[in-house]
């Protein structure tokens, strides 16, 4: 397929490097008054940083900033980093956080609007206009992809399908009779999508579809290959999180070497994951953002958790914001499980809370028909095992729909014998992820 890129924001998308600096140093100025007025444990964490706001003049002053993580969204659930009083606040999104508490964000109005330019950005970078029939297969609801990609495709004037997700028989008919030309959906439904319609026999020719903006999980090169080839797409990698925007805080354009970060509303640092000094342009480390333009809840320093590299070298397509590569792996144990967000202490959260069961658990990944599985292995206690059949069968149950509630998916739960799991001598193991992504 040809690469026309078209650029959604030429003035903002294309801003020399100077202006682009001058733009952001302006607005992390404002954001660091803003949360240290608004947000306590903020201001807090600053003072013991020994660092007022007036003493970040420069870009390079961010580094003297404390970093903000997940727990502390978790210990100030559900409000407590909101720097917008409740009456401005007109949304709330939402995924699921370490201990079954989701992890939230809330947005102002102007917020709102802000998040569609983002997003009206990375649709357009990925050919579409109001010419496109859009079909929307992210999930609705508390989750920002189905919103986020629809608000921005309305935003560029393209007819919008909220299909939100599932229900594949039923997304392909619309997809046929629709003509819908724009995919956004995760990669691995995506996958699963082009699968069941080579199963139903049709090619990629008969399905009007020509681009896809995938995200919200890990995919790789060779994923990409597989479902351009399926659904005769050109596939496009799309990255954010709940905390700084939801989708639209970066994105590939049609040369698909690297994801442009929105960078005049977030600015973005690699990380030694261990160490937390900021290295050099190019070097692999843990991405950190900061989401300086909004309102409801910016937060300065995001640990992403996520690991990436950064690179500033032009990109044919004209825009000027850096690009970030694929993301290669995780600084913690987060798991993305049919674009869930599990932490294996979540399990273990659970697991403490249920006589006749161990702490000794094995979480198995694996990726069957494209979608993710995920088992659990449980140990179970001595007294449990020499017990009847009949309360093992009912412990498996309640096991699992305590998962159900406290994960957000469900998982198959298997019990085993006493001592039977894998021992480790030093960090205990308890993931298998047999996914090849
Ligand atoms: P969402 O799933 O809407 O992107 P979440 O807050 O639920 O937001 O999850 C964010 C996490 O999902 C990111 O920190 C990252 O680990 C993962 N993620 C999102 N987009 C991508 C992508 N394109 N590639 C790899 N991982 C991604
Ligand atoms: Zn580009």
């Amino acid at each position: 397929m040809e690469k026309k890129h078209l650029i959604w924001n030429r003035n903002a998308e294309c801003i020399s490097r100077e202006d682009l600096e001058a733009l952001q140093i302006h607005k992390l100025r404002a954001t660091v008054s803003r949360m240290y007025e608004n947000v306590p444990m903020y201001r807090e964490r600053m003072q013991s940083a020994r660092v007022k706001p007036e003493d970040i003049k420069d870009l390079s002053d961010l580094k003297r900033l404390p970093f903000i993580d997940k727990p502390d969204l978790r210990d100030h659930y559900p409000y407590g980093l909101f720097s917008s009083p409740m009456k401005d606040i007109v949304r709330i999104h939402g995924s699921s956080g370490t201990t079954g508490r989701p992890v939230l964000a809330g947005y102002t109005n102007k917020d709102l609007k802000l998040w569609c330019e983002m997003m009206a950005r990375t649709l357009t970078a990925v050919g579409a206009t109001q010419d496109d029939v859009v079909q929307i297969a992210y999930g609705y609801g508390l989750f920002t992809g189905g919103l986020g990609a629809h608000q921005g495709a309305t935003e560029i004037g393209a007819t919008v399908v909220p299909m939100s997700a599932g229900n594949t028989q039923r997304q392909i008919m619309m997809m046929r009779d629709l003509q819908a030309t724009l995919l956004c959906c995760t990669p691995s439904y995506a996958l699963y999508l082009g699968e069941t319609m080579a199963e139903m026999g049709l090619t990629p020719d008969q399905i009007p579809l020509r681009r896809a903006a995938l995200g919200a999980e890990p995919w790789s090169e060779e994923m990409r290959v597989r479902i351009e080839q399926l659904l005769g797409v050109d596939a496009i990698d799309i990255y954010g999180l709940t905390e700084i925007w939801g989708p639209g805080v970066a994105f590939e354009c049609l040369e698909k070497h690297g994801m442009h970060i929105n960078e005049d509303q977030v600015i973005a640092e690699i990380v030694d994951p261990d160490t937390l000094e900021p290295l050099p342009m190019g070097s692999k480390g843990e991405l950190v953002l900061s989401s300086v333009g909004k309102e409801g809840m910016p937060l300065l320093r995001y640990r992403t958790h996520d690991i990436c590299t950064l690179t500033d070298e032009p990109c044919p397509c004209g825009r000027s914001f850096v690009r970030m590569n694929r993301i290669t792996g995780r600084s913690d144990d987060m798991l993305v499980i049919r674009g869930v967000n599990v932490f294996p202490s979540q399990v273990e959260s659970v697991l403490v809370n249920i006589p006749g069961v161990t702490p000794h658990y094995l979480l198995v990944v694996d990726r069957v028909d494209s979608s993710d599985t995920l088992e659990i292995r449980v140990e179970v206690t001595e007294e449990m095992f020499s017990d009847m059949i009949g309360s093992m069968q009912a412990l498996g149950r309640q096991i699992g729909e305590k998962m159900k509630s406290t994960l957000g998916i469900s998982a198959k739960i298997v019990l085993v014998e006493p001592k039977s799991l894998p021992r480790s001598e030093g960090k205990s193991k308890h993931v298998q992820d047999n996914r090849k992504i």
